[in-house]
């Protein structure tokens, strides 16, 4: 018999798509890293099991013990697999901006979900930040998990999604292009590549609104990059430890409605149905795909499921409202009588 002893052992090994239509015009071969197909829908599977098993071994969380985390998506999702094949509690502290839909969610896999006020600094005690400390400090053996600085986080893509990449492209890769949130995926993914071949390019994906490319680029961390933006799970308003500004070659930053409508045409036009810092990113290597030749195999990573964006980029009224969609609504009775 063909079988899983748990849901955890089926995180991993991702099919390798190439694109075909959106990247007619690039001259390399374009290949998709799509890590929709783990259990909890995205590559956070994998850096989630990790944390919470490196945690295990320096002794930071016992059987029993209570995992918080201040997190609204996959990584609340990872780790609630984590938690329920392991035998601990998981507590996600969320902002009261977060959809419904993924507090709903993070519920029905057995997590418990705090809810605090988005409109309040960090210093509050009642924001998500001071919640998800007092909440650490006060629950016996719990352990905060802080992904965004916690390295067991890259280290996951050292030593999976990087040789899986490796191994499925022959060694054949010559770009590996990636949405940057915490850093994790790029710089875990990155180092093990270059180690097998330092001429491999790294190319990070910001989004207006993070300070990303411009510390890169000048190692200045400028507040007025700052502003908020809609594409989810890359560019920060901090530095996390996560990510490795050496490995990473260059930055490009992708526009909210250029991420919304690259993501839209991900999902119609090559059946790849998938969530915005996808999009992002195959925009973003387009805005790069001068410096791509005819022998170059790029790897693009896409993060997470299309599913949770249902209500987002993928239905219309939400586009138009942002000035995203420029036709103009039609009816099916327009269209009957046109
Ligand atoms: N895309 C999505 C949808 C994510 O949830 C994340 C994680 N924040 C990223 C991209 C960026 O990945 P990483 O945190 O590993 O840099």
């Amino acid at each position: 018999m063909k079988y899983y002893n748990n849901i955890l052992e089926t995180i991993g090994n991702t099919p390798l798509v190439k694109i075909n239509k959106l990247t007619k015009d690039v001259k390399a071969l374009v290949l998709a890293k799509v890590e929709t197909t783990n259990p909890g829908n995205s590559v956070k599977d994998r850096m989630a099991v990790k944390m919470v098993e490196d945690a295990e071994e320096r002794g930071w969380i016992k059987p029993g013990g209570t995992i918080i985390e201040g997190t609204s998506g996959n990584t609340g999702m990872g780790l609630a697999l984590a938690a329920i094949a392991k035998g601990y509690k998981l507590i996600c502290v969320l902002a009261d901006k977060q959809s419904k839909e993924k507090m709903d969610i993070l519920r029905a896999v057995g997590a418990e979900v705090v809810v605090c006020p988005t409109a309040v600094e960090p210093e509050d005690p009642r924001s998500y930040y001071s919640v998800s400390k007092r909440l650490a400090a006060e629950t016996p053996n719990s352990w905060y998990v802080n992904q965004y600085d916690n390295l067991a986080n890259r280290q996951a893509h050292y030593e999976q999604t990087g040789p899986e990449i490796w191994e499925q492209t022959e060694g054949k890769i010559t770009h590996f292009v990636v949405g940057v949130g915490t850093g994790g995926t790029i710089s875990g993914v990155g180092k093990f590549l270059k180690e097998q071949n330092p001429d491999i390019k790294i190319w990070g994906i910001d989004t207006y609104g993070s300070v990303f490319k411009k510390y890169h680029e000048t190692g200045i961390f400028d507040e007025n990059e700052i502003y908020p933006y809609i594409t989810e799970g890359i560019g920060e308003d901090i530095l996390p430890k996560n990510v490795d500004f050496d490995i990473i070659d260059k930055f490009t930053k992708v526009t909210d409605k250029d991420a919304a409508i690259y993501t839209r045409r991900l999902a119609r036009e090559e059946g790849i149905f998938v969530g915005n810092s996808a999009g992002a990113a195959i925009k973003g290597l387009l805005q790069l795909q001068e410096e791509l030749t005819e022998d170059d195999v790029v790897v693009v990573l896409f993060h997470d499921h299309g599913s949770r964006y249902v209500g987002k980029m993928f239905n219309d009224d939400w586009m138009r409202e942002r000035g995203f969609l420029e036709e103009t609504k039609k009816t099916a009775l327009d269209l009957i009588e046109s």
